[in-house]
């Protein structure tokens, strides 16, 4: 049930009786997400809201944390509701053709790092799909002198990816072009990162309603089998050598069950050298994957 939330109840006894509202509708995570949409309702730090916490609501307070919370019980996600999210701790603007950016996809950015260990290489970077811009821009952030690409079908993920660099102060090294996979590009790339639509068109049905409900079908569906977009990629490094600078990495989000038939497709297109990285929950989440020279 939705509280009643009145304009003098103080912060931290709305609060309170979020959390007990949550709670009882079997969200995982009661408390946290109260503070998360009583912050952005309030338009207060977590700080200011702990401090300040026996302050009213006030008329609009009350109202915007109704309805956000109203939303929720919903089911529709907190990152959706606050339209924002955090990755690799700098924050993004989302809108409905783009993912909320997982924790998952950090294993990607902490997996091609490495691979590039100096900081201040100017290196050329794609993003594959890019959505919210978050590898991207992640990636920018940490390789202050490199230059990358943004790729992505829709306008509206374009739009959002190009604000989310601005808001991250790497809009000077970002270009967003709107297309599929690799066609239209000529390279060469050091690095070229992708997540993927990588669920089977099958198993969407059966998928978290808050994923199935909430994210864009486009930035899921990976085809019959899932390995769709693989194909499509690998299939257009290995026809186009020069996509893939010498000395270049191909690093891709995965699904948990997916390392075997993405290894077998990108040794046929000519990669003889495979790692699989596993996500914090220990899955294999990113395989990274550099050409044999015969591809160069
Ligand atoms: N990891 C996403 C999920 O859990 C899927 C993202 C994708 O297909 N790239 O649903």
């Amino acid at each position: 049930m939705i509280p009643d939330l009145a304009p003098t109840l103080p912060r931290a006894e709305a609060l309170r009786q979020l959390t007990r509202a949550f709670a009882a509708a079997g969200l995982a995570n009661p408390r946290g997400d109260a503070r998360f949409l009583a912050e952005h309702a309030l338009g207060l730090s977590s700080s200011e809201l702990i401090l300040h916490g026996q302050a009213p609501l006030g008329e609009s307070g009350a109202q915007a944390l109704g309805e956000a919370a109203a939303r929720r019980l919903a089911g529709e996600p907190v990152a959706r509701i606050l339209g924002a999210w955090e990755f690799w701790g700098l924050p993004f603007r989302l809108s409905p053709e783009t993912l909320v950016p997982r924790p998952d996809t950090e294993t990607l950015v902490a997996a091609a790092l490495p691979l590039f260990p100096e900081r201040h290489r100017p290196l050329r970077l794609i993003d594959l799909g890019t959505g919210s811009g978050c590898i991207l821009v992640a990636l920018l952030h940490e390789r202050p002198e490199a230059f990358g690409i943004g790729l992505d079908r829709s306008q509206d993920a374009l739009a959002t990816a190009k604000a989310n660099a601005e808001a991250n102060g790497v809009a000077s090294r970002a270009a967003f072009l709107r297309g599929s996979w690799l066609d239209a590009l000529a390279g060469p790339f050091d690095l070229i990162v992708s997540n993927p639509p990588y669920i089977g068109t099958g198993v969407i049905p059966t998928l978290d309603a808050e994923v199935r409900e909430h994210d864009p079908p486009a930035a899921l569906d990976g085809g019959p089998d899932g390995l769709d977009a693989y194909r499509a990629i690998l299939g257009n490094i290995a026809q186009r050598p020069g996509l893939l600078a010498a000395h270049g990495v191909v690093a891709l989000e995965i699904g948990y069950d997916q390392a075997t038939a993405v290894t077998e497709l990108a040794r046929k297109a000519g990669f003889s050298d495979v790692t699989v990285a596993r996500d914090l929950a220990g899955q294999a989440r990113v395989v990274t994957l550099r050409p044999s020279l015969s591809v160069r």
